[in-house]
């Protein structure tokens, strides 16, 4: 019997489970292969939700489901948090003392929001990256009725690149409609040295700040909140005060990848770009390439988890869990991983909010940029509809 465990039921490692239990379908039923997923909480969470709760158009209740009832019949569900990862001895161990051999590992645990990193971030600040603190975010905007808001960034990388600009926008729309606009000053912090991490997204939203009136500043992360002057103070030691604080939270990867040693302090676990295994984190000797760096074989990384310099997106991990799929169920079969599933070619799709009933498209690899069209509101409702029909189709794997 091999034993492939997949950590994690958010997107990706769902979406993944599934798709080994349909290649191996045949190995499960004559009980060859067995497919599991260890996941803390037993429950999915469909995050991009979280800003529209924030926006006033979306119910916690509905962004929730059972992570069984997203699971393929054939897919073991265990709800444990997972406590250590012995990569190279093919073992898992999990919360309640169990430990769980594996043939192959998908780790999908996803990023972890630390608000608490920053001082003074939690009683300051607002942010949209639980459901809690959304719904939070709601009610402060509802009491707004005008003055100076600051939307931040504390570090780089964070879930959703495109999201602060998103809220930044529709929060402007918003104020334009309830009268209060001329009453308030929107300031963006920006932490690098254009709006966007990538140039040709840069260039599309950089004209947006301005029709909208939003100042755009560059080189301005998040060093420090003083609540007793109600300014941020950027690594630029400029001062920006504000009524009304949306800050990103620090992220970083899972705690227990840092602790079973696969990932550095960042919890960001080295990973292939192509195969999506995981790499050793030893410090590889001089002159040595990327492409000589061990990889443990049978370990796979995907979703917020990995270290690949792409958007910490459900999109990312959408599209690398067909190349997993792919490689673990050839592994089993024993057969060499074929077909454009193969490798990953840095694929990522995302829909970008831009207020006024208009949004963009951002699609990308890892060679050709992202061309964002003119927005409209087809972009817009594309994003609607994508988010109204997840349940059924990305966990599932239907598109
Ligand atoms: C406000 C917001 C807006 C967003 N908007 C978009 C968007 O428009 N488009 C887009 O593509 N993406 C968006 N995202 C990002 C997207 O939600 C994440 O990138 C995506 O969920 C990552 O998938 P994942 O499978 O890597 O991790 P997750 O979906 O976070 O799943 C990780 C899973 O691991 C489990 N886990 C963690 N640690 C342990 C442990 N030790 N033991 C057991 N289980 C554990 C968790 O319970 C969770 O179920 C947004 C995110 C937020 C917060």
């Amino acid at each position: 019997m091999k034993r492939v465990v997949v950590l994690g039921g958010g997107v990706g490692g769902t979406l993944a489970a599934n798709l080994i239990a349909r290649k191996l379908k045949r190995e499960i039923a004559a009980g060859q292969a067995k497919v599991t997923v260890v996941d803390a909480t037993g429950s999915h969470a469909y995050q991009p939700g979280y800003m529209y709760i924030a926006m006033g158009n979306e119910k916690a209740e509905k962004l929730v489901r059972p992570e069984k009832s997203l699971l393929d019949g054939n897919v073991e569900l265990v709800i444990d948090t997972v406590t250590r990862i012995d990569a190279p001895g093919n073992s898992v161990t999990l919360g309640s003392g169990a430990t769980m051999a594996f043939d192959q590992l998908v780790i999908a645990l996803g990023s972890r929001i630390l608000p608490g990193d920053l001082p003074n971030f939690e009683g300051e600040a607002h942010h949209f990256y639980t459901p809690e603190a959304a719904k939070r975010l709601r009610k402060a905007l509802d009491a707004f009725q005008g003055g100076k808001i600051v939307v931040a960034i504390a570090g780089i990388p964070y879930k959703c690149p495109p999201a602060p600009l998103e809220v930044a926008f529709l929060v402007e729309s918003e104020l334009r409609e309830r009268g209060l606009r001329d009453k308030t000053e929107i300031t963006f912090l920006s932490p690098i040295n254009r709006a966007f991490t990538i140039e040709s997204v840069s260039d599309m939203a950089t004209p947006i700040f301005e029709e909208k009136g939003i100042r755009l500043e560059l080189l301005a992360g998040v060093s420090e909140i003083d609540p007793e002057r109600k300014v941020v103070i950027t690594d630029a030691f400029e001062e920006h005060p504000y009524d009304l604080l949306i800050c990103v939270p620090p992220h970083k990867g899972a705690q227990v990848v840092i602790d079973s040693g696969l990932a550095p302090k960042s919890g960001w676990v080295p990973t292939d770009r192509a195969t999506l295994q995981v790499k050793t984190i030893a410090k590889p000797a001089p002159g040595t390439a990327d492409e000589d760096i061990p990889r443990y074989p049978n370990v796979y990384a995907l979703g917020d988890t990995t270290d690949l310099p792409l958007s910490k997106a459900g999109s990312t991990a959408h599209f690398e869990a067909p190349v997993v799929a792919e490689r673990v169920a050839a592994a089993i079969k024993g057969r060499a991983p074929e077909g454009k599933e193969a490798n990953y070619t840095g694929k990522v799709m995302c829909f970008f909010e831009v207020g006024d009933g208009k949004g963009t498209l951002l699609q990308f690899d890892y060679n050709h940029p992202p061309k964002p069209p003119k927005p409209s509101a087809l972009w817009h409702i594309g994003k609607i509809m994508f988010n109204k029909t997840y349940w059924r189709t990305v966990p599932r794997g239907r598109v």
